[in-house]
């Protein structure tokens, strides 16, 4: 027999709880009935997966939405955990096989629509199947007073009453007032619960209200800073989604769009596209999200203001699930007020309340309006500030939100940017931001002592100044046109049109910065997970190899991304570089199944990477570093083609990672797409009002197939796949992408 620890580890790969996690699971184990009251992200779907399996009977977990289902399985599977869904999005003959591997005992654990619950065949075999534990996810949906009220779920202690033997009932949610708490106690009626309510706070999201004259321009700069990462953008109405979605696209952004007045066909493609990486910014209204359990969402901005705060923490809740840093920017302009009143006095048409209950109902969301108004003009912390509105104790200091960071003082930087630019100019422009503040500390970093950077005399000039300055006056000399930060996938700092200006001039230059004992409270706290995750120690061209492996595997499998790892997980690796079983093993979310599938792959991109940095033929000092000529061909002999076909994405990926162990140069799918139409090789084709690329004659001659896919709405979308021939193309062409530049 298993301890609950050893499941942890075997199938879910992590060797510790969360708050919250031991206390439900033991209770379940007990034999208690439970209620889970943890916000999104926390893991509550483990407080239920670990007991299932300790348990020698079936698990039914009943779940409100389809797509979300799908999400779990297809983790659960991935696990090594047999599971199975039922709803309707199954034809009748696969319903029939699931319910019969199901009385075959082939699953432990089955996700169920509380539509199911009364349908015969389902309930006979409920009776028939030793069924242990009930659980009910997203438990608020019982209450009239939540947000999601579905009828269908107060079928569910009906259905327990047909069973033979009354099971566990477990429920979980991450919304809970003191009325929905007490609503979901009663209407399961639930035996002398065990009640677990972890906080409401979500450590690694940063929180940041702007009030910009111009929010796309807030947007783009968003994105300009932080061009890895994938988000959201929720705007409030259709309009500006399509808006939006249209400006970054004709921006070269890659985005899509999701609003409920999209054809069906659309909106699930969009989400797809999303969900799989395939699209890295989701442009949408609040219609979107209700069901998406994506956990790599890096960032969630608010085009508009929402209507309340308790919106607000759920959708911006959606970034950083897996528990790596993520930001939640608001920006907020009068005119949100305005738009949310109008919706507020202009409800009575879509209700059939009589007119008092229905003023009533408005005098509480004007309420809510003015909260989140508030919360935009506050100048206090902004976690403090939400948290409270949900009842929870907390100290006005959380020192990772935009008014925590911001108690400032002045500062003149004359001195600083001088440095920084004459860094740069050093470098020969030709590295990222992190490698320029290494270089103006003095790291002693493996990588800046093999390119032979610690001979320059910009080394370590500015070896008392803490990094956060650093990139705080980066900032402010990119926002400022001094640095030019180039608009590729790692981007390259370069000197801006008006450095010169500046070198010459001696008038001080006035910057806010954090106060000192803001920065180290901010820096004290940063020093467990936060900060240096997504900056810091972490190796960026092993991730992008990394998540290249992951997008193969997540191909072939058929399943989303993260259905494979985490990014939390590849980061894990990036940081332990382990390169045997035990090692990889000791990954936080690598188990024993995943290891089974995957790890000798992972190991093996780790261990090469290990090896290329170790002896990469690298220039024998940054003096002479290799001319563009001399890394195109050393990139067109060293590249090995793939035998199988592949995306855009992971060709880019694939020569990626040979020009990065020659220097920064990076191409991005876009422009690596936008190439091969260049040469004739694809052409743009529109049907049903989709934009895509697909092969021409003489692409399919170099070795290009476009294939018709189908997602799971059943809609067919197309996606191009490169042979070795085509795959080649791209690497004899090399210099067409960076240009000489
Ligand atoms: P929610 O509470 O929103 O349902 P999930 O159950 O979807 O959250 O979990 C969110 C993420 O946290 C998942 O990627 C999950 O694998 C991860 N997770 C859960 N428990 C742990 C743990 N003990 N250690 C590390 N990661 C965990
Ligand atoms: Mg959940
Ligand atoms: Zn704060």
């Amino acid at each position: 027999m298993f301890s609950k620890e050893q499941i942890l580890k075997q199938y879910f790969g992590y060797t510790g709880f969360r708050e919250g996690q031991e206390a439900l699971i033991d209770h379940i184990v007990h034999g208690d009935d439970v209620l889970g009251i943890m916000p999104t992200g926390a893991g509550k779907s483990l407080c239920f997966q670990v007991p299932a399996m300790l348990s020698d009977g079936i698990t039914i977990v009943v779940s409100p939405l389809i797509s979300l289902m799908k999400d779990q399985v297809q983790s659960l599977v991935a696990n090594g955990i047999p599971a199975a869904y039922i709803n309707s999005s199954l034809s009748v003959n696969q319903t029939h096989k699931a319910i019969e591997n199901a009385r075959n005992g082939r699953y432990k654990i089955i996700y169920v629509a509380p539509e199911r619950l009364d349908v015969d065949d389902f309930v006979s075999f409920a009776r028939s199947a030793g069924i242990t534990m009930v659980t009910v996810d997203e438990a608020h949906c019982v209450s009239q007073w939540g947000q999601d009220f579905r009828p269908s779920y107060l079928k569910i202690t009906e259905f327990i009453d047909k069973l033979p033997k009354r099971p566990v009932i477990s429920a979980f949610t991450a919304t809970a007032t003191r009325e929905v708490k007490e609503d979901i106690v009663k209407i399961l009626r639930l035996n002398r619960p065990f009640i677990a309510a972890t906080g409401f706070d979500r450590e690694n999201l940063y929180f940041e209200v702007q009030k910009p004259k111009d929010k796309y321009r807030a947007v783009i700069d968003y994105l300009k800073r932080n061009p890895d990462k994938s988000g959201i953008i929720y705007c409030a109405t259709r309009k500006a989604v399509e808006q939006v979605c249209e400006d970054l696209q004709n921006d070269r952004y890659n985005a899509t769009r999701y609003h409920a007045g999209l054809s069906e066909s659309e909106r699930a493609a969009n989400q797809d596209d999303f969900l799989y990486d395939r699209k890295t910014i989701m442009v949408a209204t609040n219609a979107f999200g209700m069901g998406i359990d994506k956990s790599n969402v890096n960032f969630v901005i608010h085009y508009n203001m929402p209507k309340n705060i308790e919106s607000y923490y759920q959708e911006a809740g959606r970034a950083g699930r897996d528990g790596t840093n993520a930001d939640c920017v608001l920006l907020y302009g009068g005119q949100d007020v305005i738009t949310n009143q109008f919706l507020i006095d202009h409800t009575s048409e879509q209700n059939d309340l009589d007119s008092e209950t229905l003023e009533l109902i408005k005098e509480k969301e004007r309420e809510r309006l003015k909260q989140v108004t508030y919360y935009c003009h506050t100048m206090d912390c902004l976690r403090s500030y939400i948290l409270r509105y949900f009842g929870d104790q907390s100290s006005n200091y959380c020192g990772n939100c935009s008014n925590c960071r911001q108690n400032f003082e002045t500062v003149d930087i004359l001195d600083d940017s001088k440095k920084i630019l004459s860094c740069i100019c050093r470098m020969r422009e030709r590295y990222g931001i992190q490698m320029l503040i290494d270089t103006l500390r003095g790291s002693r970093n493996e990588r800046i002592q093999t390119l032979h950077l610690d001979q320059l005399s910009t080394y370590g000039i500015m070896k008392e100044v803490p990094q956060s300055r650093i990139r705080e006056i980066i900032q402010y000399l990119v926002l400022n046109e001094y640095i030019l930060l180039t608009n590729t996938e790692f981007p390259v700092a370069k000197l801006g049109a008006k450095y010169k200006e500046l070198l010459n001039s001696d008038q001080p230059i006035l910057m806010k910065v954090m106060t000192k004992l803001e920065r180290e409270q901010k820096e004290a706290k940063s020093g467990n997970l936060k900060a240096k995750q997504y900056y810091g120690e972490i190796d960026q061209q092993l991730f992008t190899k990394l998540k290249a492996l992951r997008f193969q595997i997540a191909e072939e499998s058929r399943v989303p991304s993260f259905v494979v790892f985490s990014d939390a997980t590849l980061l894990d690796m990036c940081r332990k570089k382990p390169t045997e079983k035990d090692g990889l093993l000791a990954v936080s979310g690598v188990g024993e199944v995943k290891f089974q599938r995957y790890g000798e792959r992972f190991l093996k991109i780790i261990s090469e990477h290990g090896a290329a940095a170790a002896g990469a033929a690298l220039p024998a000092s940054a003096d002479s570093a290799p001319s563009v000529e001399e890394i195109c061909e050393s990139v067109r002999r060293s590249f090995v083609p793939s035998e199988k076909a592949v995306p855009v994405s992971i060709l880019a990926d694939m020569l990626n990672s040979l020009l990065l162990q020659k220097g920064d140069y990076k191409i991005t799918a876009i422009k690596l797409a936008n190439f091969f139409m260049e040469k004739g090789l694809l052409q743009m084709e529109t049907a049903e009002g989709r934009n895509n690329r697909v092969a021409t004659a003489l692409g399919k001659e170099h070795g290009i197939v476009t294939v018709e896919k189908t997602n799971s709405a059943g809609n067919t979308y197309r996606q191009n796949f490169y042979h070795r021939q085509a795959q080649q193309y791209a690497a004899n062409h090399i210099e067409e992408w960076i240009g000489g530049a």
